[in-house]
């Protein structure tokens, strides 16, 4: 790989987002969001109606999925067949989705290529959950964020347009994602053999960023 290539794994609500958009401004380079990738098929699931746990059913399906992305003023725009689903695909319901869509091997395998082919022209800031460990394996330096669990909910809690939720139902949540997330056979969420890890429990975003770059300049 001749870019440089910036991979930031973690559990939901460690921070990911923001301090790789905020990262990757620094640094000038692209940014990508890979679980927009893996929330974009579990959207196109639930539209589809797709029995995704039939192989062959499956398999069509993902021969024909079509997902691109653009940064659109500092949002990551996400798109199907040209159609732009960025507002449908951070829904409590997609999030769960996603979680346990993501878990075949067969999804993962179609999202390889399109993570690989941006890296091999663009140096980039990847955020996900196996960016060091799968995707990445050589990138230039790997960061594993994380938080305590009660710190990430409260985060994901606030972010929310509608607080249609209570946050013990967000906590829980998310403490089943990120047991499906880490448990899963192929491409389990844990921090790679040489990933720096971070954590942000008491640290602002401003705080996560320099000490990345911190790192990224002595290596
Ligand atoms: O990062 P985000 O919360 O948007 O990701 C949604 C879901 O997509 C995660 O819970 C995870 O199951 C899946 N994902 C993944 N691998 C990635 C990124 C996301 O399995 N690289």
């Amino acid at each position: 790989m001749n870019t440089r290539i910036i991979t930031i794994d973690g559990p939901a609500g460690a921070g990911k987002t923001t301090v790789s958009k905020c990262l990757s401004q620094k640094l000038g380079c692209v940014y990508v969001d890979t679980g927009a990738l893996y929330r974009g098929v579990a959207y196109e699931i639930q539209q589809q109606k797709i029995d995704w746990e039939n192989d062959i059913a499956l398999e069509a399906f993902l021969k024909d999925i079509d997902l691109n992305f653009v940064m659109e003023n500092d949002t990551f725009v996400l798109t199907s067949s040209g159609k732009d689903i960025t507002k449908f695909i951070r829904t409590p319901e997609i999030s769960m989705l996603a979680s346990s869509s993501s878990a075949i091997p067969q999804v993962r395998a179609a999202l390889l290529d399109i993570q690989r082919n941006i890296a091999k022209t663009k140096d980039a800031v990847f955020e996900g959950r196996d960016m060091g460990t799968v995707v990445f394996p050589g990138a230039s330096v790997k960061f594993f964020l994380f938080a305590d669990l009660s710190i990430r909910a409260e985060r994901r809690f606030d972010e929310m347009p509608e607080k249609t939720k209570d946050i013990r139902k967000v906590k829980n949540e998310m403490k089943i994602r990120d047991n499906n997330d880490s448990h899963r056979k192929t491409a389990p969420l844990k921090p790679a053999d040489d990933a720096i890890e971070i954590d942000s429990t008491l640290l602002t975003i401003e705080q996560v960023v320099n000490k990345m770059i911190g790192f990224i300049e002595k290596a």
